[in-house]
């Protein structure tokens, strides 16, 4: 190693579906696997009457628990209740949505019976602290720093809140990445002694809830991004909803029940429908049963990979459009591309890979790096670069990433005017000096918005603030606004009155929208609290275990006729009460506490081992 320092840092993918966590090491990137051998952990929270899971383990029961499994934390997060996008999400979603303050989504979840409300940042700060967990133990370390990736295409807000659920997981965020550079980092280290000279490259990144296409030029180890387009809110899970929909009004016309709003039913159907649409990505034609999907009522419906395609081709269009205008923003033409990069879940989709292939004319596209892990793998790369550990060619990459939406302040007639238009390479400071438009104006209001739209209202509005100024004729004060972006993507707005040096500083973060230092506070107690009680439980389970293990043991050790026949009648009838009024106590005492359960294999085990310890 040449680095530094000795502290590991990580790279997570936050993803919408799943997640992913990999680490420098051993002089090369490790994608680390979860307790189940898994290399990505869904990005699933559940809450049950006992018990918080994260992961597999809530994915795994979604269809028993439905209204209390959250999952697509990541639509919810940096976006206003009233967004339509979330409205939307809203109808498909088993979970509840209430608006909280300051038109705040929260979800509304069971948890030990009590209802509780959770932000997407406190459940997606859940899922970062079970893959820093996963780190931890992977490492037998305190993991402590990571780089986090996050869509390229996420506004300042969705940024800022991220970066809030990484802080409540107890991370310190060394840097947001965009999810399509971090693969191109991939990409360019995987391929860096077969390439020589610069080379264009289109990063397609389709995951299960947001799409990304990013054009990157590499040239050694120089990753300068040129220009992103995309939408947060485009991906599998839509899919999924497509086919959804299809098959609830297909089982209301075949047995006349409507399940549109019953969550469990509708929770069975999208596990089902998910799967169905991974396997047409390799066969034409799929059948899907459910055993009693509602009312005893069994489902039994088929789907072909031409009637997905249907359902979908709007969406899978929309892509196209995407990389078209990312491409004209940027000023390329097809014909400068020299590779076309998938990455994400949903890139396996046949018709996919055949549009995209048909709109760069026929051009071979790179599948050779995972598109499940070259999100993370590129983010641990970076990770390893900051954190100073990495061999030499780690720590000679450069990078440099650009803004993904213009960002302006609303001008006179609710114009938008832009400060720093999209694809300007961040970090990056802008400055300019206004006159007041009013006689005897005594405050500037700031009102800054992020988007392309030519009505500022338009776009999505980050935050504002007013600057005070000395009472004076239309045109006689002055005040400069200045707009800097930094590495992370996140944006410092202020303005200065130049006469009287008056100053009003927003960082955009501290905004309404985002979390107050109060909130994290309260949140990080109840990460804390929570972890606490996952651990408190998970001991209370494991020596239930161990108790049932103990008394199973005890009762097939007294089957045995030459253990029997060995103890005089007392004994024997006492042992056989003993046990079975053990058995019964298990059936009773499942939620029983710890100290009761211990207590209990210490009694017992103070009279088995006297009568029966030496068959055992
Ligand atoms: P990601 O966000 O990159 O982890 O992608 C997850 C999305 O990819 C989910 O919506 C998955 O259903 C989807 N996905 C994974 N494998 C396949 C496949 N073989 N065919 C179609 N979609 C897939």
């Amino acid at each position: 190693m040449t680095g530094t320092s000795d502290c590991l840092a990580i790279g997570i993918d936050l993803g919408t579906t799943y997640s992913c966590v990999a680490v420098w090491q051993n002089n090369r990137i490790e994608v680390i696997p979860n307790e189940q051998g898994n290399r990505t952990t869904p990005s699933c929270v559940a809450f049950t009457g006992t018990q918080r899971l994260i992961g597999d383990a809530a994915k795994n029961q979604v269809a028993r628990n439905p209204t209390n499994t959250v999952f697509d934390a990541k639509r919810l997060i940096g976006r206003r209740y009233s967004d339509a996008n979330v409205l939307s999400d809203m109808k498909v979603w088993p979970f509840k949505i209430v608006e909280g303050n300051n038109g705040k989504p929260m979800i509304e979840v069971a948890y030990k019976g009590v209802m509780k409300q959770f932000s997407a940042e406190e459940t997606s700060s859940m899922v970062l602290s079970k893959m820093k967990e996963i780190a931890d133990t992977y490492l037998n370390d305190n993991v402590t720093s990571a780089v986090i990736t996050v869509p390229a295409y996420f506004d300042d807000l969705q940024r800022q809140a991220t970066k809030d659920a990484a802080t409540v997981a107890g991370l310190d965020v060394l840097r947001l990445l965009n999810e399509p550079t971090a693969a191109a980092m991939a990409y360019g280290l995987d391929h860096m002694s077969k390439i020589s000279g610069a080379r264009n490259v289109v990063i397609f990144d389709l995951g299960g809830g947001t799409f990304d296409v990013s054009l990157v030029t590499i040239n050694e180890g120089n990753f300068e991004v040129k220009g992103v387009g995309g939408d947060t809110h485009l991906g599998g899970e839509d899919f999924d909803n497509r086919m959804v929909d299809h098959f609830v009004v297909e089982f209301n016309r075949k047995e006349k029940k409507n399940i549109s709003k019953i969550p469990k039913a509708l929770a069975r159907l999208r596990v089902a429908c998910e799967r169905a649409k991974r396997i047409l990505s390799s066969t034409t034609f799929t059948p899907i049963e459910i055993e009693c999907l509602y009312d005893g009522v069994d489902f039994s419906g088929k789907i072909t990979r031409a009637k997905f395609e249907e359902l979908n081709m709007s969406f899978f269009n929309k892509c196209m459009e995407i990389v078209q205008e990312c491409l004209e923003d940027a000023k390329w033409e097809k014909k400068m591309v020299d590779e076309v990069v998938l990455v994400g879940g949903s890139t396996r989709i046949p018709k996919v890979q055949q549009m995209l292939q048909e709109f760069f004319e026929g051009k071979k596209l790179c599948k050779t790096i995972n598109p499940d892990e070259a999100v993370a793998y590129g983010a641990a790369v970076f990770a390893a670069k900051i954190s100073g550990q990495g061999n030499q060619m780690v720590q000679e990459l450069t990078l440099s990433d650009v803004t993904p939406l213009s960002l302006g302040i609303s001008g006179p007639g609710d114009v938008m005017r832009v400060m720093i238009p999209k694809n300007t390479p961040i970090p990056v400071m802008k400055e300019r000096v206004g006159t007041t438009g009013v006689d005897y104006q005594t405050a500037i209001r700031v009102r800054v918005y992020q988007g392309e739209r030519s009505k500022a209202t338009d776009n999505i509005y980050l935050g504002e603030f007013n600057l005070q100024i000395p009472a004076a004729p239309r045109g006689d004060t002055k005040a400069k606004l200045c707009f800097k972006i930094d590495f992370n993507g996140l944006l410092e707005v202020s303005a200065e009155e130049l006469i009287t040096g008056q100053k009003e500083t927003i960082k955009i973060t501290n905004g309404k929208r985002s979390l107050s230092n109060e909130e994290i506070d309260k949140m990080l107690n109840d990460a804390k609290k929570f972890k606490v009680e996952d651990q408190n439980y998970r001991k209370k389970v494991e020596a239930y275990n161990d108790l049932e293990y103990y008394i199973y043991r005890t009762k097939e050790t007294m089957i045995h006729d030459s253990v029997r026949k060995r103890l005089n009648p007392k004994d024997l009838s006492k042992m056989d009460d003993l046990v079975e009024g053990a058995m019964v106590w298990l059936e009773m005492y499942k939620l029983a506490d710890i100290d009761v359960i211990t207590e209990k294999k210490k009694k017992l085990e103070c009279v088995f081992n006297v009568t029966i310890g030496q068959f055992m």
